[in-house]
C-alpha cells in the first residue's frame, strides 16, 4: 500500500503546464494563480459519479488542482461499491492524470455532526489511518491531530450552512476555538456551493484562518453550475503561489495566500485582492481632448484583463464627461471615460472603490490608479 501511494503523489510534484491553460487572472511575474477546487466528493462517498470524471470536469473549466475530499464517516453506496481501501478515489482520480495539466492531491472529509461539523484535511498521506483499530473513525479531534501530523492543511466546512446553523449565520463553538488555539486548523470555507459568508470572513480575519471557496460537487459540475444556461461558474479558490510546485502551493495555502472568485465577487484579504487588481485593472491615458476637439477634457482607457467584472465607484473629486461615478467594466473588456481635470494636469490620480471586491464584511477594496499624461 505504501508503494502504491508513494508512487501516485511522485507524478503530482509540478502541475504540467505545457498544454494551453485559460487565464483568469493576470498575476506579477514570479506569481502563480492557481485555480483549485478543495473539495470535491464521487461514487467513494456520497457523490454520484466516478473520480476520473471529476478530472475531465476540472480540465474542462481550467481548474489547475483538485482534491476528492470523500466523507470519512458518510459514505452511501458502500453496499453497492464495498472499498477497504480509503484512497481509492486518490489513487483511481490521480492515476487517470497522466500528462493532463492538472494535479489531484490527497484529501479527506472528516464529517462529524454540529459541533464541530465538517473539515477538509487535504495534503494528507493516508486517509485509511483516520480510523482506529476496530476499524471505526477516529474522534474529531483525534481525527484533526492525525490530519496534522501526515502534515495536512486542515480547514473548516460550511461553517454557514443552514442544516447545521439554523439562522445560516458562521459562528465559533468552543471546539472551533480549541483546534485553532492548538493550531490544528489553518483555513475556513468563506463560499460553498452557493452560499456565501460574511460572518465566515470576520471568523477568518479575526484567527488568520485561510479563506476558502470550493463547489463541494456532488453531481454533475455542469448540473450545479453552467455559465451558458445562466448558472454560475463554480465557486474557485486561487492560490497565490510562488511557483508550480506542490510544495510551493501547499506553503501559500497555510500563509493565507488565497482569493475566490465566486458568482461576480473576488473575496479574499487586502493586500492579496490588492495585488489582483494592479495586475488586472489597467489605466490608460489617450490625452487631452473630446471627440474632435482639442479642449481640456482627460480622455482615459480603463481595462479589465481578468474574466470577472470590475465594478467600479469613483471616490475622488472629479466629475466624468458621459459617466456618473458608477462603471461597470465587463470581463475582458475596456471602456473610454472623459474627466472634466479642470486645468491639464501631467499626473492624474483617480480613487476607486471596487464594488465586487470583498475585504471584510460590508467592506470594498479600495485603489487608487496614478495616471501618467504625456
Ligand atoms: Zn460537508
Ligand atoms: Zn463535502
Amino acid at each position: 500500500m505504501k508503494y502504491l501511494i508513494l508512487t501516485f503523489t511522485f507524478f503530482f510534484i509540478n502541475i504540467n503546464f505545457s498544454q494551453e491553460k485559460k487565464i483568469f487572472f493576470e498575476s506579477p511575474k514570479n506569481v502563480y494563480y492557481i485555480s483549485s477546487d478543495l473539495h470535491i466528493h464521487s461514487v467513494f462517498s456520497d457523490g454520484a459519479v466516478w473520480p476520473t470524471i471529476r478530472v475531465d470536469e476540472a480540465l474542462r473549466d481550467s481548474i489547475d488542482l483538485i482534491s476528492l475530499t470523500e466523507h470519512l464517516e458518510y459514505q452511501s453506496h458502500l453496499s453497492d461499491i464495498p472499498h477497504n481501501n480509503r484512497n481509492r478515489s486518490f489513487q483511481i482520480a490521480g492515476g487517470y492524470v497522466q500528462n493532463r495539466p492538472i494535479a489531484v492531491v490527497h484529501g479527506t472529509e472528516i464529517t462529524k455532526p454540529m459541533p464541530p461539523g465538517h473539515f477538509n484535511a487535504i495534503f494528507i498521506e493516508d486517509a485509511n489511518k483516520f480510523f482506529d483499530k476496530k476499524k471505526e473513525p477516529l474522534s474529531f479531534i483525534d481525527g484533526i491531530k492525525e490530519a496534522n501530523n501526515q502534515g495536512a492543511f486542515v480547514f473548516w466546512n460550511h461553517p454557514m450552512w443552514e442544516a447545521n446553523r439554523i439562522d445560516g449565520i458562521a459562528k465559533l463553538d468552543p471546539i472551533h476555538k480549541e483546534v485553532i488555539d492548538k493550531k490544528l486548523l489553518h483555513g475556513i470555507e468563506v463560499v460553498n456551493f452557493d452560499t456565501f459568508s460574511e460572518e465566515a470572513m470576520k471568523i477568518a480575519l479575526e484567527n488568520e484562518l485561510t479563506m476558502m471557496g470550493t463547489s463541494d460537487v456532488h453531481i454533475l459540475i455542469e448540473w450545479d453550475f453552467n455559465i451558458e444556461k445562466e448558472s454560475y461558474h463554480r465557486p474557485i479558490t486561487f492560490i497565490m503561489s510562488k511557483n508550480q510546485t506542490i510544495k510551493s502551493i501547499r506553503d501559500a495555502l497555510f500563509n493565507g495566500d488565497t482569493f475566490i472568485w465566486y458568482r461576480d465577487l473576488i473575496i479574499g484579504k487586502s493586500n492579496n485582492l490588492k495585488q489582483v487588481i494592479e495586475n488586472n485593472l489597467e489605466v490608460v491615458s489617450k490625452g487631452y481632448g473630446y471627440r474632435d476637439r482639442k479642449v481640456d477634457i482627460l480622455q482615459v482607457e480603463l481595462i479589465n484583463k481578468s474574466v470577472a467584472p470590475i465594478s467600479l465607484n469613483y471616490i475622488g473629486q472629479y466629475t466624468f464627461h458621459n459617466d456618473y461615478k458608477f462603471i461597470e467594466l465587463e470581463p475582458k473588456s475596456s471602456k473610454i471615460i472623459y474627466i472634466k481635470t479642470k486645468k491639464v494636469k501631467e499626473k492624474v490620480n483617480l480613487e476607486f472603490e471596487i464594488l465586487n471586491y470583498v475585504v471584510a464584511p460590508k467592506t470594498n477594496l479600495k485603489t487608487i490608479k496614478t495616471i501618467t499624461i504625456e
